[in-house]
């Protein structure tokens, strides 16, 4: 039999625990929980001897049971419970201004950020026990390895909370998913639980940015900065100075910007911000095909599936003016023979992913050149994944899969299963999965017997590289090296002028 007041000890203890409370703030939280969670009766259990969980779901699985038998929780859907999670959450972390001064005392950003990210996880922003579900494997291609994912994480929505979002009006508060007037929010008309959500303030290049994570994580310490005016993404000068100031004071992160034309960007253009965190992606090690030097800069054109120049330099200045220079050379290249136009009439095609790292005293900025013209036979993009890719991933390629990060739709876990077992058994496709048959053809006539498991791995991984190859500009073909030479040599002489 559950035992309420046991259990609400129990996750305050948690909260002590990790130090996500302090003890002074005990009898307080106990109240709180109560009222939350309508419990008159509280008993006052001696848990002494019960061992701290390290996982906030087992701890609030028992309070969501008794939060719904009691009819708390309406409809009882997967989203509401995680907005009543969320608010149950709330009562046992510090509040924003306490986070804020505990993350400035730090001696270093690192110990800094390994508090926040800790505490994003033990507050349950970061669902682990969902995240840890993503599946997760490396496969080799021609240009390296690549770090493939399939996320779990983002739950399903549910029909009932479509009917509910359709009837609340729109565009009123907050104005987007990345404002900060998130935090803290109860999700009324963003459906989701952001009551546990803490942000910490940052100032870059003397203007004002909040740091929060990435509460799908799909990658390690994946975080997200953003500006505190809910303004449009735009990639100016600024942005540089952007994503250096901030590897400055957080070298032990990566920072980068989606490009701020609509097919080759983020998901989300209504809102200036910048996504880093601490991991090494695939694009690190891709090999050098040629390079010049200016100034202090060393320009470095890159054999990988999209067109990345990688600048390098231990000058700052330097590194940000000849990227700014880059970009606007960039923006107004047009090369017929590769098919790139920088404008049709007067709206611009071209546009940049840039992505800034620091080792050491060298700074990194690899800058993704993107086009986003479509044309009848593509009328997604051209440089976007194609039609025949489509069914394994058709959404825009932004920076985290340029880099070499595959993250691809949760149906595929399922899908995929159908797949080994239609080759295993040299069976057909139900209906629904046909979107699959080409492929699923292709693979019968390819394979060999070999673990069907790493067998469909590597396969997925090659059609990830070709989604992201269909993205580049120039292609790494014969043909499509030499456009990107040519490039190469004007951007030389247009640099040196
Ligand atoms: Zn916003």
């Amino acid at each position: 039999m559950s035992n309420i007041s046991k259990e609400i000890k129990e996750l305050v203890q948690y909260g002590i625990h990790h130090k996500l409370l302090k003890k002074e703030d005990i009898d307080y939280a106990i109240n709180k929980l109560c009222d939350l969670l309508s419990v008159d009766n509280f008993n006052d259990y001696d848990i002494s001897n019960t061992e701290v969980s390290d996982e906030p779901s087992k701890l609030l699985k028992p309070l969501l049971i008794h939060a719904s038998e009691q009819g708390l929780i309406k409809p009882n859907t997967i989203s509401k419970q995680d907005i009543f999670e969320a608010k149950i959450m709330d009562i046992i972390i510090p509040r924003p201004s306490e986070l804020n001064k505990e993350f400035n005392n730090f001696k270093n950003t690192l110990d800094a950020t390994n508090y926040y990210y800790n505490l994003s996880q033990k507050s349950n922003y970061i669902k682990t026990s969902r995240t840890s579900k993503n599946i997760i494997w490396k496969s080799p291609t021609k240009y390296g390895v690549l770090d493939m994912t399939i996320n779990l994480s983002k739950p399903e929505k549910d029909p009932r909370d479509i009917i509910a979002a359709g009837k609340k009006t729109t565009g009123t508060y907050p104005k987007c998913l990345l404002c900060k007037e998130n935090v803290g929010y109860n999700g009324k008309t963003t459906n989701i639980g952001r009551t546990n959500h803490r942000i910490v303030p940052v100032e870059i290049n003397n203007e004002q940015f909040y740091l929060q994570y990435s509460p799908y994580v799909y990658y390690n310490e994946h975080c997200i900065v953003l500006k505190k005016e809910h303004v449009p993404m735009n990639v100016t000068i600024d942005t540089f100075q952007r994503l250096f100031d901030f590897v400055d004071q957080f070298p032990h992160y990566f920072l980068g910007s989606n490009a701020g034309l609509p097919i080759v960007g983020g998901s989300i253009l209504s809102h200036e911000h910048y996504q880093g965190g601490k991991h090494k992606f695939p694009i690190e090690d891709a090999k050098v095909l040629s390079s010049f030097t200016i100034e202090d800069v060393i320009f470095n054109q890159l054999y990988w599936p999209l067109s990345v120049i990688r600048l390098e330099s231990n000058n700052k200045e330097k590194i940000i003016k000849y990227g700014d220079k880059l970009f606007k050379f960039w923006e107004n290249y047009t090369l017929k023979d590769a098919g790139v136009f920088a404008y049709t009439e007067n709206t611009p095609h071209n546009a940049i992913t840039p992505i800034a790292r620091k080792n050491g005293n060298t700074y990194y900025l690899d800058m993704t050149l993107r086009n986003n013209l479509t044309s009848k036979e593509f009328p997604l993009g051209i440089f976007h994944p194609h039609p025949e890719n489509h069914h394994i991933k058709k959404e825009n390629i932004g920076l985290i899969e340029v880099m070499g990060l595959a993250v691809l739709p949760a149906r595929l876990d399922t899908e995929l299963e159908a797949i080994k077992k239609a080759i295993i058994n040299d069976s057909k496709l139900p209906k629904e999965l046909l979107i699959h048959a080409e492929w699923l053809t292709y693979l019968k006539q390819i394979y060999k017997g070999e673990n069907i498991t790493n067998f469909i791995n590597n396969q997925v991984a090659i059609k990830f590289m070709n989604c992201i190859e269909n993205s580049g500009v120039f292609k790494q073909t014969e043909v499509g090296i030499e456009h990107f030479n040519t490039f190469m040599e004007e951007l030389q002489n247009a640099l040196t002028l």
